[in-house]
């Protein structure tokens, strides 16, 4: 007697809906040492509409299976769009009418043909689905059998493995349902591989949903490392989608050879992705090589393991490792969590004293001309106090973090405005300003740049000028000197806008005061956003350890420009703070500056003394 199966079409998401299938897999898949992977293609639409729950039986019958017959390696799961898998089109369609079920080779398969069914109509698709496993496949002669009731592929089947022979039966039932079909290909003791294809609806797009990338993560370096070569390879593709830089290895000694080498050419890996479970050295052990190393602090780490074993969590969190994902990891699980430990006002210290309730938000009004603005600084800091005050606004931005990005950004796409820091490695701002220049010679084109100096060295102002500079803010950034400033450069203000060098808009500079922190001129910088600030005093105290570790080495070798620049950049960060610790840092620069490396050495402790008094305090709310 057959149930009767209908079908319960609704709206659902793909993505979440296949990770939470997979997820309720992952434990069986992790018990056998599986791996268990999901890639869904970036040009399958995520909000459709169908029976989810159908769907859901049938992946869960399919990978189900899959894991049941293999023992080792891998189960991956691949969804695409039908006609757009290339190998799909040329095929003999005659075998598709009904043969659901054929055989194939493992390379270039014969599989049925599921194009045959006209264009795409609007706003149905064709999905189509695989299930492939490393397991013990199927005999040829058995294929065809399968899919139907009650067939196993040998009479030892039951025995070794239990089972009922029904799940192929109804998952085919279903997959017809839904104007598709099902077929295997398999070679007996390589492997299976399980396709089917199934229509599904797409949701008209809704126009709230806001699909952007954050500019958090653009061209933001992530390094990962996972021995599993599909895992690396579904990353590496999640993550330039998102329009990161990946770098992928296969194990520890790669890993801390390409983050040794990141440090070394002064652009460290901000993010690493760790797999849990590598043979030899695996991700946990390698989170403590890493977090041993002094000069690696400063990335963030995030581990990704099948088991969810017990313990993990609490390993993970005495490593400092800033998330845990429990694999397969899906593309929105993932982008949620790079953001959430990225957005640092995540992490923040808990609050000794308000509740968050009480947290003021400042209104700052959208401007009436957004502008895109290039902003090119290195201190992550000053980065993210950019972002924040120019997106507020309603401005859109992009980052570069030296010089030579800038150039680079600049010939990719035009801006109506540079904020420039001054010191960066590879390329200062004056540089990179003149090289802008030079190129715009005989064009005509002038890109407005507007430098952001800290302003403490004399003929900062001069050298901007020179360089070909057409306005100048002095840091720490106030936000209405900001968007005064750059405003005046708005492309719809024809008439009043400045030409160049003929206006230098200058800031003043809050002289760092007593106690060890002015809060008012720290809350004043970031238009009393209180949010904002914790964020950025997180993110400077993660930094700093970093920074002064590398300002003590590079005065022991006496190299001056790296001091200077160390120094200027901590400088700027004390100073936004109003910390008072700003004058021995400013100090230090001059020191630095004039190669005096024994006054700088007799500098640096005054100062780490007084870091040492000031950190406490920067974890107390105003
Ligand atoms: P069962 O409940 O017996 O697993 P199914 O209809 O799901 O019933 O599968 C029918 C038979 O197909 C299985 O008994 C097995 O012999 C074979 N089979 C299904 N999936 C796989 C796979 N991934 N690898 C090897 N054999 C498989």
């Amino acid at each position: 007697m057959r149930a009767k199966l209908e079908l319960d079409p609704h709206e659902f998401l793909l993505r979440d809906s296949l990770g939470e299938t997979l997820r309720a897999l992952a434990h069986r898949a992790d018990s056998k040492g599986l791996e268990l992977a999901a890639h869904i293609a970036p040009n399958v639409p995520d909000a459709l509409i169908g029976d989810s729950g159908r769907l859901r039986q049938i992946v869960v019958n399919l990978v189900g299976n899959a894991i049941k017959f293999t023992e080792r390696g891998e189960v991956v799961v691949e969804v695409s769009l039908a006609n757009s898998v290339g190998q799909l089109s040329n095929l003999p369609s005659s075998s598709a009418a009904d043969a659901s079920v054929i055989r194939a080779t493992a390379e270039n398969g014969i599989v049925p043909s599921i194009t045959g069914h006209g264009e795409n109509v609007p706003h149905e698709i064709e999905l189509h689905f695989a299930v492939r496993d490393t397991g013990i496949g199927i005999a040829a002669d058995k294929l065809d059998r399968i899919f139907n009731e009650f067939e196993q592929a040998d009479g030892t089947t039951t025995r070794r493995f239990g089972g009922t022979g029904l799940g192929l039966a109804i998952s085919r039932r279903l997959v017809r349902l839904m104007h598709g079909q099902v077929w295997v290909e398999s070679e007996v003791g390589r492997g299976s591989r399980f396709h089917f294809s199934v229509r599904v609806g797409v949701q008209p797009r809704r126009h709230d949903a806001d699909d952007s990338i954050p500019i958090l993560l653009e061209n933001l370096r992530v390094l990962v490392v996972d021995d599993n070569a599909t895992n690396r390879r579904i990353l590496e593709e999640m993550l330039k989608n998102w329009r990161m830089r990946p770098t992928v290895v296969a194990g520890a000694d790669d890993a801390l050879r390409e983050l040794t080498e990141s440090v070394a050419s002064g652009e460290p890996f901000p993010l690493v992705l760790l797999d849990g479970h590598m043979p030899e050295t695996d991700g946990f052990m390698l989170a403590e090589m890493i977090r041993n190393r002094p000069e690696l602090l400063s990335s963030t780490l995030m581990m990704l393991t099948s088991g969810g074993q017990l313990g993990d969590v609490a390993r993970c969190r005495s490593l400092g490792i800033s998330a845990y994902l429990i694999k397969p990891v899906t593309q929105s699980d993932l982008f949620d969590k790079i953001v959430h430990v990225l957005d640092r006002s995540n992490v923040m210290p808990p609050s000794s004293s308000e509740s968050p309730a009480t947290i003021a938000m400042p209104r700052i009004n959208l401007t009436k001309t957004p502008m895109r603005v290039l902003v090119v600084e290195d201190n992550i800091v000053n980065q993210r106090l950019a972002i924040r005050l120019l997106e507020k606004r309603g401005h859109s931005l992009a980052l570069a973090g030296n010089g030579v990005e800038a150039l680079e950004a600049l010939e990719a796409a035009p801006f109506d405005a540079v904020l420039m820091d001054l010191q960066m490695p590879r390329m200062g701002g004056l540089e990179a300003t003149a090289e802008i220049r030079r190129r715009e010679n005989g064009t005509p084109r002038h890109t407005p740049i507007i430098a952001m100096t800290a302003h403490a060295m004399k003929g900062d102002r001069e050298a901007c000028l020179t360089a070909g500079m057409d306005a100048y803010l002095s840091k720490p950034i106030q936000a209405d000197e900001l968007y005064r400033t750059l405003e005046a450069f708005a492309p719809k203000a024809d008439s009043n806008q400045p030409t160049k060098n003929d206006e230098i808009v200058s800031a003043t500079t809050p002289s760092p005061s007593e106690p060890l922190i002015d809060w008012s001129a720290a809350l004043k910088s970031v238009a009393d956003d209180h949010e904002l600030l914790h964020e950025l005093i997180h993110l400077f105290l993660e930094s700093l350890p970093q920074w002064l570790l590398d300002l003590r080495a590079a005065i022991e070798r006496q190299d001056q420009p790296t001091a200077k620049r160390l120094a200027h950049t901590l400088k700027g960060s004390l100073r936004q703070f109003g910390a008072a610790a700003t004058t021995k840092a400013q100090q230090l620069e001059t020191a630095a500056d004039e190669s005096q490396f024994a006054e700088a050495t007799t500098l640096f402790s005054e100062l780490q003394a007084e870091l040492d008094q000031l950190r406490p305090k920067l974890l107390e709310r105003p």
